[in-house]
């Protein structure tokens, strides 16, 4: 049994296997919070390099990156997809 805690609204989400915990908590993630994301991608980003490595350097400005909505300006590379992954792998728990 494979969970995960959401730390925005205490819900624990449980499954069998590894791939499918994932898959939920990405869904639970996007949909639930997607506005949180906005605020963790804006303060991860602001002044770093777009994570397709297109040469573009976000604003250090963290609201003029929030507006951005995830997306490069140049590349059009969507961070919400990388960010949401990541966050959930360091999340699960095996029980
Ligand atoms: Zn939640
Ligand atoms: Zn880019």
């Amino acid at each position: 049994m494979f969970v995960q805690n959401c730390e925005f609204c205490q819900t624990t989400l449980k499954a069998d296997s590894l791939p499918e915990i994932k898959q939920r908590g990405k869904e639970h993630l996007a949909s639930n919070h997607h506005e949180s994301f906005a605020e963790l991608f804006a303060e991860k980003y602001a002044g770093r390099r777009c994570g397709n490595e297109c040469g573009y350097t976000f604003p250090d400005d963290v609201s003029r990156v929030a507006n951005s909505a995830f997306v490069c300006p140049n590349c059009d590379h969507d961070h919400l997809n990388p960010l949401v992954t990541q966050y959930v792998f360091w999340r699960i728990k095996r029980q």
